[in-house]
């Protein structure tokens, strides 16, 4: 096939998949690039959980009556399709939570509060979402304990020897990002996992940036746990997930108590039902389950391949369009090949947020901020940066609006 053919080819795809996002149809003015804050939805998410609620909507776990056992059945069916799309065969430890925040305070909470002493290290590294980087300081806080911080290298990568020297026979635990909300940097998953294991730490990777846009296979992946959100990778909001080994969600306390997390419940004390429902206390979101499974079945259909392919033709574009404009710093890894998703930069007299503004009047959406990242944004010596984050609906022309604007602003600036 001509090159040619396959941009023509490649193009009609990206137009029909725009289709598929009313908000997009919508707005078509509108130059969406902060999906690494969330993600818009496809009318298949909307459409499956529309269906469930006009189909088999009822309590699940509940009721002996048909239309419980049928949303029940929703449930388990929608955590067998999400641990299918993650490379995960033992599908009862997948947990459904609220999104990264819960999971990630859940494995800080109750596993740490189990097994984090005074004297004991935890490690976290400089480039962490607070969601990933606070549960660990305040347990560090609670249990007396040391929390060490990998520092990173020029362009913002986590330094492995760094790391290597940090951790000690003290570490209880490793807490990484699998890729960085604010510089895009993939890291290096099972190098530093091996890292860990050398002094049998537990080893937690928050995927929040990383499930929306990589293949995944963690069976194979060597970690813990593993978190992300699904209103990041086209499913609802109010969704997450945290994928754990079985033998650490067996021994864990569980996290929230109350219903269908119990087992007996007797005066004294209570017991605690089997995985994945002793950590998933109260009435569960099902609907937002089966659209988070819509969004893994309208994922798998394009292929996660052909969504890194997509996102790295933007991301060339970007670097290239934003690296010619005089005064514009980009932050994070200089190749494409080891980013994912997101272009974080500034303007050099313009602060971030005046960037944004400017940018919001051509309809260009861009995030400007610490992007819930202070430790990172401390260690890049700057109050804040823009970010850009792309997805499978973004097109070269979304980027090459965020090109001109950008000129605009360093224009009237002077
Ligand atoms: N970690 C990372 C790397 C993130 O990008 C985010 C979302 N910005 C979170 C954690 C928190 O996700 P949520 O707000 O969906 O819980």
């Amino acid at each position: 096939m001509t090159t040619l053919k396959a941009v023509a080819q490649a193009q009609a795809a990206l137009a029909s998949r725009r289709a598929d996002f009313p908000l997009l149809v919508k707005f078509p003015e509108l130059h969406y690039l902060d999906s690494a804050a969330t993600a818009q939805k496809p009318a298949a998410v909307l459409d499956a959980m529309r269906e469930y609620y006009e189909t088999d909507y009822a309590n699940p776990h509940r009721g002996a009556y048909d239309l419980s056992a049928r949303s029940t059945e929703r449930y388990e069916r929608a955590r067998k399709r999400v641990a299918k799309f993650l490379g995960v065969r033992d599908a009862d430890t997948l947990i459904f939570t609220r999104g990264t925040t819960e999971s990630l305070n859940l494995v800080a909470t109750a596993w740490g509060r189990a097994k984090v002493k005074s004297g004991d290290e935890i490690v976290v590294t400089g480039m962490e979402h607070h969601a990933n980087f606070v549960p660990w300081q305040q347990l560090a806080i609670a249990q007396g304990a040391d929390l060490r911080i990998c520092e990173l290298t020029e362009d913002g990568r986590i330094d492995l020897d760094r790391l290597r020297a940090l951790v000690t026979p003290k570490t209880r635990v490793v807490a990484f990002s699998h890729v960085s909300n604010a510089l895009g940097t993939i890291n290096p998953v099972r190098d530093i996992a091996a890292v860990a294991r050398k002094v049998g730490a537990l080893v937690v990777c928050d995927g929040a940036q990383a499930a929306p846009h990589l293949a995944l296979d963690l069976d194979a992946l060597g970690v813990d746990f593993y978190a992300f959100s699904g209103h990041k990778m086209l499913g609802p909001m109010g969704i997450g997930v945290l994928v754990g080994r079985r033998e650490i969600l067996e021994f864990m306390p569980p996290y929230q108590m109350g219903g269908d997390m119990i087992e007996f419940v007797y005066d004294e004390t209570s017991t605690w039902n089997v995985l994945p429902h002793k950590f998933e206390a109260g009435t569960p979101n099902v609907a937002g389950a089966v659209g988070l499974a819509a969004a893994c079945d309208y994922l798998d259909a394009i292929g996660m391949a052909a969504v890194r392919a997509h996102e790295q033709m933007l991301l060339e574009l970007a670097h290239k369009m934003l690296g010619e404009i005089p005064g514009v710093r980009i932050y994070g890894p200089a190749a494409v090949a080891d980013k994912s998703g997101v272009v974080s930069f500034t303007l050099e007299g313009v602060h971030p947020h005046d960037l944004a503004t400017i940018l919001d009047e051509d309809g260009v959406c861009v995030r400007a901020g610490h992007h819930c990242a202070q430790p990172l944004m401390r260690r890049l010596k700057v109050p804040a940066t823009a970010r850009a984050s792309v997805y499978v609906y973004t097109t070269a022309e979304d980027v090459e609006a965020l090109g001109r604007g950008v000129e605009r602003a360093r224009g009237m600036f002077g």
